[in-house]
């Protein structure tokens, strides 16, 4: 569903991803973890198309990532971003919210709406949301709106960057739980998180980067139960 070859991009003359070789195939869960400034967030931006790189390749559902106008536009079709931030329309009730995208991108008719916001937004828990306004949605609601946002572009692959770090400790477990039930129902997703709970219970795959590189990846159990590298070591369990 989604390889990387040898990433490489840098900002002016500071190396920021180093060379990153990625596979993920399709219903994979991949949690990517790490510090601060390890280039999590630039990896998922390149994935996107969000910033041009130096060199190696990113191909996404057939899609090579490059930086051509009407291949950028393929592209994402093919792949739905969430950001910590949510950025939903605020003078757009949900259901606009959602139908935005789909209606002037994918040209769906106006006749197929009605079903679409209301299977995406039960795949959120939201069904009856779809005439509410941003404003009068909870921060968690208003997260699980810019995911059904995405999902009604029905991507092939999902990238989650933080989507929960700017929500209250109260509203972040509804957003673990709809993301949850997106990896049950096999969708292919790449997420930066700091849960690691959660990233060892729902994630497939764990990759842990340090330094612009891929430092250490495998299934997530043995990420948490056996890091080999000092550095996972002390992420991980930074007391020990
Ligand atoms: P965090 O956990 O804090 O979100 P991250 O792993 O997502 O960190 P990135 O945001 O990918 O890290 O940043 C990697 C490095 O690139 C950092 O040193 C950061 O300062 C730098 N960087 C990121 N975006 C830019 C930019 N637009 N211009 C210049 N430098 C940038
Ligand atoms: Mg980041």
């Amino acid at each position: 569903a989604l390889r990387i070859e040898n990433l490489k991009k840098s900002y002016g003359a500071m190396p920021v991803l180093k060379g990153i070789d990625l596979s993920v195939e399709q219903g994979d869960v991949v949690a990517v973890i790490g510090r601060s400034g390890s280039g999590k967030s630039t990896m998922l931006r390149c994935i996107n198309g969000l910033e041009p790189f130096e060199s190696g390749s990113i191909e996404v559902a057939g899609h090579k990532v490059s930086d051509a106008k009407p291949a950028l536009r393929e592209l994402r079709k093919e792949v739905g971003m969430v950001f910590q931030s949510y950025n939903l329309f605020p003078h757009l009730s949900v259901a606009d919210n959602i139908t935005l995208a789909p209606r002037v991108v994918r040209k769906l008719p106006a006749s197929a709406m009605a079903g679409l916001v209301e299977d995406v937004l039960s795949r959120v828990g939201l069904s009856d949301k779809a005439h509410a306004y941003p404003d009068q949605l909870s921060g968690g609601q208003q997260q699980r709106v810019a995911i059904a946002r995405s999902l009604a572009m029905k991507p092939k692959v999902m990238l989650f960057d933080e989507v929960t770090s700017a929500l209250d400790p109260e509203l972040t477990g509804e957003v673990l739980k709809t993301i949850a039930e997106l990896a049950k129902a096999g969708m292919t997703m790449v997420l930066v998180t700091h849960e690691m709970g959660f990233a060892r219970r729902v994630a497939t795959h764990t990759v842990f980067m340090n330094e612009g590189r891929v430092w250490e990846q495998g299934p997530s159990e043995q990420i948490f139960t056996n890091p080999q590298t000092p550095e996972l070591k002390s992420f991980i369990a930074p007391d020990l």
